[in-house]
């Protein structure tokens, strides 16, 4: 159990409701420069963190390495992700690296108390905790950013929450940072977007789109969890179960591979006729979502997209039908439209909640439109060692960068930095890789040490 984040998180304390903004908590060196849920919960949450740096080797290999060199001696990251066992290991592999950091998450269901209760004990100011309002959310955000005494000069990101609010309150910042890391799809799109209109004023390194995090983070990672956080939600059986996965991207694929293999009957829709031709070629149903929503039994998004499944949708679903999201945050499903008067909530479980129509319908909506694997199941930490990696590889780059290479533009992880990132999670499979002979260097035009693709290759 490494990211536990759903119902059974073995010491959130469901009787303490106390708001942690109102709470008085200091760590054992005193200090109360954070903001968790429980600071006496930090002995469980190391075992957490120990647990997962036994599958996260590189970031292990990169702390051996920094040992004598301190390639972020002096950098200041402040952090917006999801604080999880392995967001530690990434924090922490960054201090030993040399670097400052001020965390809070990106999500308000997926930190697990007791590791933002352990970073805190150890010294990290981090603001976070599961279950905060909207509200709170802002509030850790800045609390991260608004310190008297400290600025950041590097930004690592995931959906552009963090970077959007320094940009709207505080865009003299920017002044000082030397770059911007972003994750998710959905914040490298704004990065564009703001590239685009001629507004970013720092350069930044898409990490989405680097071959290693995409590949294994989006693919790999939900081809494994969303069965595990369906299972732990409706504890259902898939076998014969017809199901639609909007999307067919990189996470769609994952589903519908997982969900294929457990005897599901799986239906895809798309908008790209290329992703729509892969998913006909796998074996797959292409269909639009209005021509199966009477029928199937789970619907899931994958898309990045906003009101892919909508009220219309919703209204003609059938009877516990599970809807659930992979996707991007809480905008694929409408969510909101179910908030309407003549429809009863019944929460049945932590994430779970049954949405009741008056002729007594009910469909299963699971975390609240919100990433269903992340609020719901664990995340192979193998996976997210690839994507922390190539985060901590990213954030080393563009701090030592020389003057002038890079521009305000958004870029991606050079490929030589790709290959590494993958070259040091094979001794863990005890994998040999063979090496270019110097005649065969020669014969395809490559340096023997790589890169060895040329950057329009796809994997
Ligand atoms: P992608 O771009 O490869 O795939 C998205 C696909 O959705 C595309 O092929 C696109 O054509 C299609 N699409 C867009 N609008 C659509 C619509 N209205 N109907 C049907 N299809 C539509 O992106 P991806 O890497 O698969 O990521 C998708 C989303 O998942 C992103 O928001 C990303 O941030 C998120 N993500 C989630 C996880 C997770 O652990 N749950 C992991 C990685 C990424």
């Amino acid at each position: 159990m490494s990211q536990l984040l759903g119902a059974a998180s073995y010491t959130d304390s469901s009787d303490d409701e106390t708001s942690p903004r109102d709470k008085q908590q200091k760590n054992s060196k005193g200090s109360s420069d954070f903001c968790v849920k429980n600071i006496k919960q930090a002995e469980f949450g190391r075992r957490e963190i120990e647990i997962a740096e036994q599958e996260m080797p590189a970031l292990m290999a990169l702390r051996k390495r920094a040992q004598g060199e301190k390639p972020l001696a002096g950098a200041k990251i402040v952090g917006c992700t999801h604080i999880t066992a392995q967001t530690a290991v990434l924090m922490e592999t960054l201090g030993a690296l040399g670097a400052q950091c001020r965390w809070a998450a990106c999500n308000i269901y997926s930190t697990l108390n007791e590791v933002a209760a352990a970073l805190a004990e150890s010294g990290f100011p981090v603001f976070a905790w599961k279950g905060e309002s909207e509200d709170d959310f802002w509030w850790c955000i800045d609390r991260c950013v608004n310190v008297e005494g400290w600025q950041p000069n590097m930004i690592l990101d995931d959906g552009g929450d963090l970077t959007h609010w320094i940009y709207k309150k505080y865009p003299n910042m920017f002044k000082k940072i030397k770059g911007i890391v972003e994750e998710s799809v959905t914040g490298v799109h704004r990065l564009y977007q703001l590239s685009k209109a001629g507004k970013l004023c720092v350069p930044a390194m898409n990490v989405n789109d680097s071959v290693t995090k995409q590949k294994f983070d989006n693919l790999y990672c939900c081809r494994e969890s969303i069965l595990d956080g369906l299972k732990r939600t409706t504890d259902m059986m898939f076998g014969g179960k017809q199901v639609v996965v909007c999307g067919y991207g990189e996470v769609g694929k994952g589903c519908c591979a997982a969900l294929k293999a457990m005897g599901s009957i799986v239906y895809v829709t798309e908008i790209d006729p290329i992703c729509a031709l892969q998913a006909c070629m796998d074996g797959f149903r292409l269909v639009k979502l209005n021509e199966v929503i009477r029928q199937v039994d789970i619907v899931i998004t994958c898309t990045g997209n906003k009101n892919v499944v909508t009220r219309e949708h919703l209204d003609r679903m059938k009877n516990s039908c599970i809807v659930c999201n992979m996707g991007h945050s809480n905008t694929e499903i409408d969510v909101a439209s179910l908030r309407t008067p003549e429809l009863t909530w019944e929460r049945v479980r932590s994430q779970v909640d049954h949405v009741i129509w008056p002729d007594g319908k009910r469909i299963v909506l699971l975390a609240e439109g919100r990433l269903l694997n992340l609020s719901c199941s664990t995340v192979p930490t193998f996976v997210l060692s690839i994507t922390a990696t190539t985060q901590a590889l990213a954030l080393i780059e563009l701090y030592n960068a020389p003057e002038g290479r890079y521009k305000q533009d958004v870029y991606l992880l050079p490929k030589k930095m790709d290959e590494y990132v993958a070259s040091l999670h094979l001794p863990t499979f005890d994998a040999h890789l063979t090496e270019l002979t110097d005649e065969q260097a020669k014969y395809l035009g490559l340096n023997k040490n790589g890169p060895f693709k040329p950057n329009y290759y796809r994997y």
